[in-house]
């Protein structure tokens, strides 16, 4: 319950901060988000899932962009395994900065990102080598020098072949040189790519959740600003080529069959009420035959960040 904690109280602070964004309905929503929970556990309180809730679904909600990138983490993790095992493909992971910009020029950067983004992938180099990615856009807040640094996660399949074939294969050195082309800045220094070496949580993780770190957007109302304005309305991720082909099959399901059984033998009901500053816990209530055969055995639907 800690993390849910953690979120609520999280979700406090950003009331504050929302508020002048948004009609009273959805305050309403976002104030009553987390409210109550119920989860189902099994006889030894090890393991509790969570069954109802009253979210507010909006993304900048902490709590409901943590719920949400744990459910996203799980549909990258399918994809990849999809695009690997059926495509026969393999991935690398690339990540794309500039020079970090002032608030007021953060949306504008957002935009260059776009075009620079379009115009490397257009590279004869990089569309022999691409047969899809996944984009994520990311910004972090720098509190020394108050600015900000957009940049860009891209998942990519490649050829099984693609590292030893000398012809197709890009180092770090020429995605470097095609980023400073892209964006038309020479001074940039970094870009950093690896290859993904297997279904990794933690890196999944990282490409799902939400394109800011709540620790950072929530500081203040005038940063928390800066990132609403630039983020409102973005898409946050982009799929092309297999992932967007891939991304088809699991919103229609088709993905569903990759998808692991929960082996936990859940038992009981048990309610969570907030008051005020921390959740208050119910007694335990045993659940119906009917309810067990519901809701045990089924697929797991989201990941787990610190597995
Ligand atoms: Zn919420």
């Amino acid at each position: 319950m800690e993390k849910y904690t953690d979120k609520k109280r999280r979700n406090q602070v950003f009331q504050n901060f929302i508020e002048k964004f948004i009609g009273e309905k959805q305050m309403e929503l976002v104030k009553d988000c987390g409210t109550f929970l119920a989860f189902v556990t099994n006889r030894e309180q090890t393991k509790k899932k969570l069954y109802k809730n009253n979210m507010c679904k909006n993304r900048f909600c902490p709590m409901c962009a943590w719920r949400k990138a744990r459910k996203d983490a799980l549909g990258l993790s399918l994809m990849m395994q999809h695009v690997k095992q059926v495509e026969k493909k393999e991935f690398i992971f690339l990540t794309l900065t500039t020079p970090n910009v002032k608030a007021q020029d953060l949306e504008n950067e957002i935009k260059k990102y776009n075009l620079s983004f379009g115009r490397l992938v257009k590279r004869k180099k990089v569309m022999g080598m691409m047969k899809g990615y996944v984009r994520k856009l990311e910004i972090t807040y720098n509190r020394e020098r108050d600015d900000f640094n957009p940049h860009f996660h891209v998942l990519i399949a490649v050829n099984q072949s693609y590292f030893k074939d000398s012809k197709v294969y890009i180092s770090q050195k020429e995605w470097l040189k095609m980023w400073q082309e892209a964006t038309g800045m020479p001074e940039i220094t970094q870009v950093h790519v690896q290859k993904v070496k297997q279904n990794n949580n933690k890196e999944l993780y990282e490409m799902a959740k939400y394109s800011g770190k709540d620790s950072d957007y929530l500081i203040n109302q005038k940063i928390f600003d800066a990132y609403y304005k630039s983020l409102k309305g973005k898409q946050i991720l982009v799929y092309s080529g297999l992932f967007k082909e891939a991304k088809k099959l699991l919103k229609d399901g088709k993905l569903d069959h990759l998808k692991e059984i929960d082996p936990t033998e859940y038992l009981y009901l048990i309610y969570y009420a907030w008051n005020q500053t921390e959740y208050l816990e119910s007694e335990l209530h045993e659940l119906t035959e009917e309810e067990k055969q519901k809701i045990n055995h089924q697929t797991i639907n989201e990941l787990e960040e610190d597995q």
